[in-house]
Formats: C-alpha cells, sequence, structure tokens
C-alpha cells in the first residue's frame, strides 16, 4: 500500500482510471480513485464520508467514477469517496478512535490524534492540489438539509459553480467557519462547493441524481469534459451562517415533536417543535428566533442536552 504523505499522481498513466488505498503514520488507509485525464488540465477533488453517516456522496463517487472515460478528459478527478473510513464502519458522524469531528479537525497535525492526521494528510496530499474542491456531505441519520450546493459567497467562482452545479436549492455563506475541509481550501485560495441532502442514513435516489449531475457539471464547467452543464432551475437561493453548531438548541434530554417542514417559512415566534417527556408531557418549546426559512430540522427525535434541533436560512433580496 502506497503511503498518502507521498501520493504523485503526476506519476499515474495518463487516460486511465486507479484505484488505490493511501496509508497515514496511523495506520489508517483512505480510497483516492484517479481518472488520469489523457491530457494536462484542471484538478478537480471530490470527498465524500467527511461524516461517516453521510451516504449519498459515497455513492455518487463510485458511480461517477465507474461512467468516466479518462481518456475524453483533459484534466484529473480525484476522489476520496470515503475519508473518514473509522467513522463509516461505525456509521456516526464522529471518528470512535477519538471523537473528533473531522469537519472541525482541519487542517490537522502531522503527528496527531487519528482524525488531526487524517485531516492533514488529505488536505496537504490531496485536496491542495485542487483547482476546484468538491465536498459531499448530507443531514447524515440525526439531521434533514435540503437538496442543495453550498458556496462560499464572497468567492465569485464559487457562486459560478453553484450555479451550473444543478442543485434547485444553493446556499451562499458569507463567512466560513475554521476546521473544515473548506476553510483549509479557502486559505489556499481553492475555489469550492459542498452539498447537503437528505440523509436520514440513506441514499435517496433524487439525491443521488443530483450530485451525480454536480460532479459531471463541475467537471463540464473546468473543460475537464467537453460540453455544457446540465442546469436545472434554481428555486430557493439562501443566505446565512448555515453552521450547524448555532442554531435552536435543546437544553435538556427528550423526544423532539417537530412542527416545521424543510424550507418552510417562518415568522418570529412561530413554533418550530416541541420536546416530551416519556410521559408524552411538553419540558421545552422551540420558537423561531426570527422570520426565516427552515434549513435543518433534527429529525432523529431521541434530544439531549446542546444538541441543535434546528437551523434558519433567509431567501437572498
Ligand atoms: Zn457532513
Amino acid at each position: 500500500m502506497a503511503k498518502l504523505s507521498e501520493f504523485d499522481p503526476s506519476l499515474l498513466r495518463r487516460g486511465a482510471k486507479h484505484r488505490t488505498m493511501q496509508t497515514l503514520d496511523c495506520g489508517m488507509s483512505i480510497p483516492v480513485l484517479v481518472a488520469r485525464g489523457a491530457v494536462d488540465g484542471p484538478v478537480l477533488v471530490v470527498s465524500a464520508n467527511v461524516h461517516g453517516d453521510e451516504y449519498e456522496g459515497v455513492r455518487a463517487v463510485y458511480e461517477t467514477f465507474d461512467e468516466l472515460d479518462p481518456t475524453q478528459m483533459a484534466g484529473d478527478l480525484i476522489a476520496v469517496p470515503v475519508l473518514n473510513p473509522p467513522a463509516f464502519r461505525a456509521g456516526t458522524r464522529t471518528s470512535p478512535l477519538d471523537g473528533a469531528n473531522l469537519a472541525r479537525t482541519f487542517p490537522g497535525k502531522p503527528d496527531g490524534t487519528p482524525s488531526e492526521q487524517l485531516a492533514w494528510g488529505f488536505s496537504h496530499s490531496i485536496l491542495a492540489r485542487a483547482s476546484f474542491y468538491l465536498d459531499l456531505h448530507s443531514g447524515g441519520v440525526k439531521f434533514r438539509m435540503p437538496s442543495m450546493a453550498g458556496f462560499y459567497s464572497a468567492d465569485p467562482r464559487a457562486s459560478a459553480a453553484a450555479e451550473i452545479f444543478g442543485a434547485s436549492v444553493i446556499w451562499g455563506h458569507p463567512v466560513i467557519a475554521p476546521g473544515r475541509t473548506v476553510s483549509f481550501a479557502t486559505d489556499r485560495n481553492i475555489p469550492w462547493i459542498y452539498t447537503e441532502a437528505r440523509g436520514a442514513g440513506r441514499v435517496h435516489p433524487d439525491d443521488l441524481k443530483m450530485m451525480k449531475r454536480g460532479i459531471r457539471n463541475l467537471l463540464l464547467h473546468l473543460g475537464i469534459l467537453k460540453g455544457e452543464p446540465e442546469r436545472v432551475p434554481i428555486e430557493f437561493r439562501l443566505t446565512g451562517e448555515g453552521n450547524t453548531d448555532v442554531g435552536s438548541t435543546a437544553t435538556q434530554s427528550g423526544f423532539l415533536i417537530n412542527r416545521v417542514s424543510m424550507l418552510q417559512k417562518v415568522k418570529a415566534g412561530e413554533l418550530l417543535g416541541v420536546l416530551v417527556d416519556l410521559m408524552g408531557e411538553t419540558i421545552e418549546e422551540y420558537r423561531a428566533p426570527q422570520d426565516g426559512l427552515i434549513g435543518l430540522i433534527r429529525e432523529f427525535p431521541i434530544v439531549e442536552a446542546n444538541d441543535v434541533l434546528y437551523l434558519l436560512a433567509w431567501e437572498e433580496q
């Protein structure tokens, strides 16, 4: 098995597909798939399963990779379909090895915990090579998110990519919090977008379709493949921080009953959901802190104190 720190796609044969496993110092290995174009060109890096309970992107990468013809490509696709194998095997958002949320661990450390080594190795040996970066997320087991492309609204390269991605919801963020794959990309001036999707621990066919279309559209947009992206009408243009660390949060444990649906418009003070105890009696109510649209819902109903339950977004004016 190859060492991730020595990964060099320029040594791989052109006009061919390469499926490799790359090993970190901690002993963990990650799959790295390279569709090496017939001639030189931009490099699209795609990752999925940063959170171990998000599976749509895994399937989208496998299927897209199978369908690509590298002899028709000018440039490369480098894809990591399962970036967090320990969490993937455990079916958990965070790593069972060290409890870390990989999406709060970047840029990591070369000699740190397994998750820190993973973040460091991926960012420095793979992501740093990107002309453009796509990070495939979804709601995971516990959350529901819109099926969407998210981007950094200060980067016109990213907003242009979000327009052609082929998602009917796009969400521009004015601020990018540290610790993410995409914060590393921003620091390196690499444009990026990420996805969200329904989640729920399964792969909804519409979300798989959106992600596959998105990868292909980016390859077309970057000129790695020849042709025009397959656009879809954009129904919602959202704005707001979209940070799942700040939203309506439970202050105690209980059973959550939602009163709202995804992308529903709500008024300040409107009831979003209630938390009940074992007898079904309400112990907490959650209300919209201001007018907005529902951008995240906790769907897994068993809740502990400090769990995020709802997040608002706003339509671009
Ligand atoms: Zn995620």
